[in-house]
């Protein structure tokens, strides 16, 4: 749901002791926030000590103008058209803004913008409420640097330890030495776990830096489906992958990134169900979505963590620990739906399973593409 905007004719006239009050509150919301109100067109009306500190632009320099003044090309357009599209829908829009002072330099702000609405519920100002996160956005990046440098680093030994140690796996297969080989095939299947986290860190740091790459084509969701299960199937000796349902229509994404978000879980459905034997993975056509949904028998989540499983790093109470991974999986996985206009979910309950699922929509056989 929208947040309500303000609408000062829903309002009674403030008294004596109401404009007080507010007096107060402007004094305290002064010395915290960075403050500016614009009228309806985005014309600087108004700006605090503390948006003038931050922009190093004087009171005259802002005044009359819009913010176009500090922005700092780093957002793209579509960026500014959401917000303009919500606010003047009359909702609260809120995130996070790189801006450019006067002198060049950057700095980041946590940014809400309420619309003002008149009589007739059309905005009339908006009141822009912000706060400096510049230090947490360096940390960020200097934190998300290091991860792809580091992650970056280890892959190229790793694939080459990888070719030496499938070489010497046939080669000892050849001399018929089996135990050896046995070994040799345990230490591959180890390194491509190492391969795939490493592999998780970088989609993180491409997905920062907006360079997750998307090959965009049409495809049959059943074939992927049942291309994925059967790979799976061969390193899963515990679990029967049950496949079920299938949908009519072809899909318009990236294959491959689609089928990482439907290993990614079936990988925690075996995971994180040791006990059980078995996964459901279901396709299912609704109207113009396509539903994947992947059911295991497992541990389960908390209803309390089934929003928070899906932010980077973040690994439950419960379920997490003890078992590798680094909390990225569903990270990646939900940003991936997210860029396909899909949507992701879970369903899970303590101690009985969970369902993790994703819709996409579907192209209409006749569609143009
Ligand atoms: P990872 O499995 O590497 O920790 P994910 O991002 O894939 O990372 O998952 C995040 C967390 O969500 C996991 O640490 C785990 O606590 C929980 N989780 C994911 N899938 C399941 C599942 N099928 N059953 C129980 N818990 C799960």
């Amino acid at each position: 749901m929208p947040q309500q905007s303000l609408n000062w004719f829903n309002h009674s006239l403030p008294n004596n002791d109401d404009l007080k009050e507010l007096k107060y509150i402007k004094y305290a919301l002064d010395q915290s926030a960075i403050v500016a109100i614009t009228d309806k067109s985005g014309m600087i009306e108004y700006v605090n000590d503390k948006f003038v500190e931050i922009s190093k632009y004087s009171r005259e320099e802002l005044i009359g103008k819009t913010h176009r003044v500090i922005n700092s090309k780093f957002h793209p357009k579509e960026f500014f058209k959401d917000v303009w599209d919500t606010i003047l829908d009359g909702n609260v829009w809120r995130g996070e803004i790189r801006n450019r002072a006067k002198d060049g330099s950057y700095y980041w702000v946590d940014t809400t913008i309420t619309p003002v609405l008149d009589e007739s519920g059309i905005p009339k100002k908006f009141i822009a409420i912000r706060s400096d996160i510049t230090k947490r956005k360096e940390l960020e990046q200097q934190k998300d640097d290091f991860i792809g440098i580091v992650s970056h680093e280890f892959k190229t030994p790793l694939t080459s330890l990888k070719g030496y140690v499938q070489f010497l796996e046939k080669r000892f297969l050849k001399q018929k030495e089996q135990v050896s080989a046995e070994y040799l095939s345990k230490m591959d299947n180890q390194i491509t776990k190492l391969v795939s986290l490493i592999e998780d860190l970088l989609d993180v740091t491409r997905n920062e830096l907006g360079e997750l790459h998307y090959n965009l084509e049409v495809f049959d969701l059943n074939e992927l489906v049942r291309d994925t299960i059967e790979s799976l199937s061969l390193s899963e000796s515990n679990h029967t992958l049950v496949r079920q349902g299938k949908i009519d229509n072809q899909l318009f994404g990236d294959r491959d990134r689609i089928g990482q978000v439907l290993t990614n879980f079936i990988s925690n459905a075996t995971k994180y169900s040791p006990e059980a034997d078995r996964v459901i993975i279901e396709v299912a056509q609704k109207e113009k979505q396509a539903h994947v949904t992947v059911t295991d028998f497992g541990m389960g989540i908390a209803s309390e963590e089934h929003e928070k499983i899906f932010q980077r790093f973040y690994r439950a109470k419960g379920s997490g620990i003890g078992y590798p991974g680094l909390g990225l999986g569903l990270y990646i996985s939900a940003e991936i739906i997210r860029r396909h206009n899909g949507e992701i979910w879970v369903d899970s309950s303590e101690g009985k399973g969970s369902t993790f699922g994703f819709s996409l929509p579907v192209i209409s056989q006749t569609e143009d593409i």
